[in-house]
């Protein structure tokens, strides 16, 4: 039940009137013992559905070992985790931190110290896409291309500048002597799961191979198996130089990481960047775990195969109805397009036991655990469907 007493927590969040207590998989049940559906996973972070006991093991090792020291000194365990991320990706160094947001900024950061004081120039603008999502320190929400997220905070940092998206001559028109990087997600989630176009991909690859501009691609909700493969960029036939990770690293603990290619190693020499936090041993164990049951699991390659059947049977099923305009995704990532705003129907599918998301105001996302079953996409299409009819039935749908 919503809890009516007076709250102490600054209202950041326009909340659901649902409290969560439990999950286990693909399910999470609420203070009064009813179950849903989760079809969320915490955005894009339970990737391996609520508690995976493997990962929770490996946790309870790690807390009876030791919790925090500082990065002053050697850390084992954080060794181990970026091998092990250096080894599945195409980059070769690793920084971490503690989310999406940090793992942007050490990108931006890094970047712009690549080009003044490796290379010795004076580059520092970063190249960013219209209805993008990076995070929300000052840099990150100067990077995203929404204004949203701005509203209220000027000034702001200097040398952002937004192209458009899937489209290679805004970004060559965009492009000055003082570029340093162009940053993108390769599906934007938070706007709407927009899909970049491989031949757009391509060409903006070989542009910054061309030009001597960094490509830092944002895999903070692609990666970690999301999309059908352990980060997105495969499926692109890229390498970027510099990639960063968070929401599904440590399956719920707080992490970030920047991982970037060897000639980015003297842009972050000693003391020119910290966390105190970051690659703590808590989340390295958890990342670990995480990442290792990725592999033996074979959970990529369920993710893309589970994709694939949801997005053909969400296709076959909505098709029918007017209000469903588009439905796309890559992998677990997949999102249906309305042609009205969606709160009413997601508060509709809350009420009827499936836990989604907005990605922007018309677009549903689907993203569920990536252990989920046929049978669970089944009942959530069948969920949805209901509520569609529902809505077909009630007089053209003036009320919902
Ligand atoms: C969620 C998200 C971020 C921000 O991550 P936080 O951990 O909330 O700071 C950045 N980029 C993308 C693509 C995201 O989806």
């Amino acid at each position: 039940m919503v809890n009516l007493k007076k709250s102490y927590l600054f209202p950041t969040y326009n909340k659901f009137p649902l409290t969560l207590v439990r999950g286990h998989r693909t399910t999470l049940w609420d203070d009064e013992g009813k179950s849903y559906l989760d079809f969320m996973a915490g955005l894009a972070v339970c990737n391996l559905g609520h508690v995976p006991e493997r990962v929770k093991t490996r946790i309870q090792e790690q807390m009876d070992q030791l919790w925090h020291v500082s990065n002053l000194f050697h850390i084992p365990i954080q060794e181990e985790l970026a091998e092990k991320l250096v080894t599945i990706s195409c980059a070769d160094l690793v920084f971490f931190c503690n989310s999406g947001a940090e793992a942007n900024e050490a990108a931006i950061k890094c970047a712009r110290r690549y080009h003044q004081r490796v290379l010795g120039n004076n580059r520092y603008e970063i190249i960013t896409f219209e209805q993008s999502f990076h995070g929300r320190t000052m840099a990150t929400l100067t990077a995203t291309g929404q204004e949203k997220v701005k509203d209220g905070y000027l000034p702001l940092p200097e040398g952002f500048v937004h192209a458009r998206f899937n489209d290679i001559e805004s970004v060559r028109n965009s492009i000055t002597p003082k570029t340093a990087a162009i940053m993108l997600e390769l599906v934007q989630g938070e706007s709407g799961v927009h899909l970049a176009e491989p031949k757009f991909v391509f060409e903006l690859a070989k542009l910054c191979e061309e030009e001597g501009i960094l490509l830092i691609v944002d895999e903070v909700q692609t990666g970690i198996g999301r999309t059908g493969s352990l980060f997105a960029y495969e499926q692109y036939g890229i390498e970027p130089d510099i990639i960063t990770l968070a929401k599904g690293l440590a399956s719920g603990l707080p992490i970030g990481a920047m991982m970037g290619k060897e000639k980015l190693r003297e842009a972050f020499s000693a003391g020119s960047h910290a966390s105190t936090f970051g690659g703590s041993p808590l989340p390295m164990a958890a990342g670990l775990a995480t990442i290792q049951m990725l592999v033996e699991d074979e959970v990529c390659e369920r993710a893309k195969y589970m994709g694939i059947y949801a997005l053909s049977k969400l296709k076959k099923n909505l098709e029918a109805y007017s209000i469903v305009r588009a439905v796309r995704g890559l992998g677990l990532l997949i999102g249906i397009e309305f042609t009205e705003p969606v709160a009413p129907i997601i508060q509709k599918l809350h009420q009827n036991g499936l836990l989604v998301l907005p990605g922007g105001t018309h677009v549903i996302r689907f993203m569920p655990s990536l252990y989920v079953t046929c049978d669970e996409i089944d009942q959530a299409i069948g969920i949805l469907s209901n509520v569609l009819e529902e809505r077909d039935g009630s007089a053209d749908g003036a009320a919902l």
